[in-house]
């Protein structure tokens, strides 16, 4: 079993097992479920460590519709898409300090947060166009992790880091070869894929049918 679906585990940045945050000596206050904020070292892999890191909005609101949608799995049917005024941002309100770790809270967060769920589209889909209703592309809980939505905040690049990255599944050949200019900009215009795109427009249960890309997060620096 790996991720959060049953309740809190990290993910060790160097092996990437998971862990039961029972099985973790250090205390987890401050951690929920579906955290990609932050960088765990295993005993098997050293000293045990574990540091939070300032997350992206992006990684907001992956840890926010991670944690509603395992909130509202046992709806029939299950809800993967929820309110932005309603759902999305009372959470991410209620839990500031846990997941946005060291982010000032501007006036303008409401609106980060709303541009980047309608521009993300590789990472976020509207349930219809202006519902105002958002969810994850890939609704498969089981690999947010650290390791797949790095934290911006990672110390300097290295080969060692560029060869974890390859070895991570999630991350097929030609999106680590992509260069900064195909990576979405704030406008979200440039990724290259369709807006009109169906699977980024409606929520449906089909997985995978578009893979994202997410090496762009690191451009988040
Ligand atoms: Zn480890």
């Amino acid at each position: 079993m790996s991720g959060n679906a049953e309740g809190l585990r990290v993910q060790c940045y160097t092996c990437g097992n998971w862990y039961d945050a029972e099985d973790v000596t250090i205390p987890l206050d401050g951690y929920i479920p579906f955290m990609t904020n932050y960088e765990y070292c295993c005993g098997s892999c050293g000293t045990e460590t574990i540091v939070k890191k300032p997350a992206s909005f992006i990684q907001v609101i992956i840890t926010t519709l991670a944690n509603l949608q395992a909130s509202h799995i046992y709806h029939d049917p299950p809800e993967t898409c929820f309110s932005l005024q309603d759902d999305i941002i009372p959470f991410v309100w209620d839990h500031w300090d846990m997941i946005c770790t060291k982010r000032s809270k501007t006036g303008s967060w409401k609106n980060n947060l709303a541009t980047k769920l309608a521009t993300e589209t590789r990472l976020f889909r509207e349930e219809e166009t202006g519902s105002q209703r958002f969810g994850l592309v890939d609704q498969d809980l089981s690999t947010i992790g650290p390791r797949r939505y790095e934290s911006k905040a990672v110390p300097t690049r290295s080969v060692g880091r560029m060869k974890r990255r390859l070895d991570n599944s999630q991350v097929n050949s030609s999106a680590t070869k992509r260069n900064k200019s195909d990576a979405p900009t704030s406008k979200g215009l440039s990724h290259g894929y369709p807006l009109e795109h169906p699977s980024n427009k409606v929520c449906t249960h089909t997985h995978h049918s578009h893979p994202p890309i997410y090496t762009h997060l690191h451009l988040y620096r």
